[in-house]
């Protein structure tokens, strides 16, 4: 495998849920194919979350994945962030378009929420109530907005004073989707500079509407992408996966950095544009360099040389402080116009109560597998550890060994299952 994909350890599930019977939620994971596709789009995560009656919601859900990766990698021509842009509004029109054309699809729509990460900085292009988180070092921020009922009542802060409105609004309803409208706005940000260690999720409501950010931190910080994917599905399952659930985890590594040359300092560079120098600024030194032509014509060459030095003195500082004019069009990234995140930080330095949840939690799995036949020896001992090294403070040893022992009684169930529906078949 090339560098520039080792040095990105990534993983990505979607999984039905308890309660459903169809998985209205796509994914997307295009690791860059060579060198130079990296250093000019990065690799692309996506997730959609679809909505509508029937197949509809799965149909939207499938076309934003098939189509914005695909679009933002064709259009090599704009920044990353704009590229990103106009692929969800390409995708909106045909999703919209095909929801048109036929009753059974009309009003389909999704979320959608892609992530690009090149070497040197991130690029997010968003609509919906999906989200995308980075962890670095034990802080868990919210790079996206929720576009729902709840994050914009809270943010016009049209609320009565005291009252919650996540607990008085229905969470679920969300209020900008792609598909449904001919015209989406949809939310840019970034640029984000990368280092190694940054862990972004990508996730569908099924995972938040399960899991608090308190307990995504301490999973991201500890576990590897594949554990840490595989367990957060578990623990929206148990429970009660009243919705689809997908999670993509991208974590980069320390080799990045080496192969990328993205040294902070590098990193750094991508952040706010600067400006153009202002055109007074202009006005100034060429009406002292007209002033030094016209002394030298009437003799004066002293005065036209303090002329001469003033002009280039103006045009020099204005250089340096240059900030009021017009933005320039970053080539690096993208006129940066939304990106006002993070939206939420978490700290995940204090696991203590979360292990206690999951000791909780692993308590109940054991009752069920005991009552499905289940061999639990391991699942004892493993609890026995955890609980030790939780005494001891290894809070992620304890994590680690927590989060073993539910993905291992989950997949067992799971295999159950998949062989009962298997025999139903064959019968
Ligand atoms: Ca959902």
């Amino acid at each position: 495998m090339a560098i520039w994909q080792e040095s990105f350890e990534h993983a990505q599930l979607s999984d039905v849920g308890m309660r459903r019977r169809n998985n209205q939620d796509s994914l997307g994971m295009v690791l860059a194919a060579d060198e130079n596709i990296w250093h000019a789009r990065g690799h692309v995560l996506m997730v959609a979350d679809g909505m509508g009656a029937h197949a509809a919601g799965e149909l939207a859900s499938k076309i934003a994945v098939d189509t914005v990766p695909h679009l933002y990698l064709k259009l090599r021509d704009l920044p990353p962030g704009e590229a990103l842009e106009r692929a969800i509004i390409e995708a909106n029109s045909e999703v919209h378009r095909r929801g048109q054309a036929n009753p059974e699809f009309h009003n389909m729509g999704t979320t959608s929420s892609v992530l690009a990460i090149l070497p040197d900085a991130a690029w997010i292009a968003h609509i919906g109530d999906s989200r995308v988180y980075r962890l670095r070092g034990d802080c868990l921020e919210q790079l996206t907005f929720d576009h729902s009922l709840v994050w914009e009542a809270r943010r016009d802060n049209n609320w009565p004073a005291g009252i919650d409105p996540t607990h008085a609004l229905p969470r679920n309803v969300i209020t900008r989707s792609l598909g449904p409208n001919a015209q989406i706005v949809v939310d840019v940000e970034g640029p984000f500079p990368v280092e190694p260690g940054d862990t972004f999720l990508l996730c569908s409501d099924g995972l938040t509407g399960a899991l608090t950010d308190e307990e995504l931190a301490p999973i991201l910080a500890h576990l590897p992408a594949e554990e840490a994917a595989a367990v957060l599905v578990d623990l929206a399952n148990l429970r009660g996966g009243p919705d689809n659930i997908t999670v993509l985890v991208g974590r980069v590594l320390p080799a990045w950095r080496q192969k990328a040359g993205a040294t902070p300092e590098a990193a750094r560079r991508v952040t706010p544009p600067r400006a153009d120098v202002h055109p007074a600024v202009w006005v100034g030194a060429g009406v002292c360099f007209l002033a030094a032509v016209g002394l030298l014509i009437a003799r004066q060459p002293w005065l036209a040389g303090i002329g001469a030095v003033l002009g280039t003195l103006v045009a020099g500082l204005g250089w340096a402080f240059r900030g009021g004019g017009a933005r320039t069009n970053d080539k690096a990234g993208a006129p940066n116009r939304t990106s006002k995140a993070p939206y939420t930080r978490t700290s995940c330095s204090n696991a203590t109560q979360f292990l206690q949840k999951l000791s909780t939690l692993t308590a109940e799995l054991r009752s069920a597998a005991v009552e499905a036949s289940l061999d639990v020896g391991a699942l004892d001992q493993a609890c026995r550890q955890a609980a030790e090294a939780g005494r001891t403070g290894q809070t992620a040893q304890a994590l680690r060994l927590y989060a073993r022992s539910i993905s291992s009684v989950m997949n067992e169930f799971r295999r159950r299952k998949h062989e009962a529906n298997d025999s139903v078949v064959d019968l």
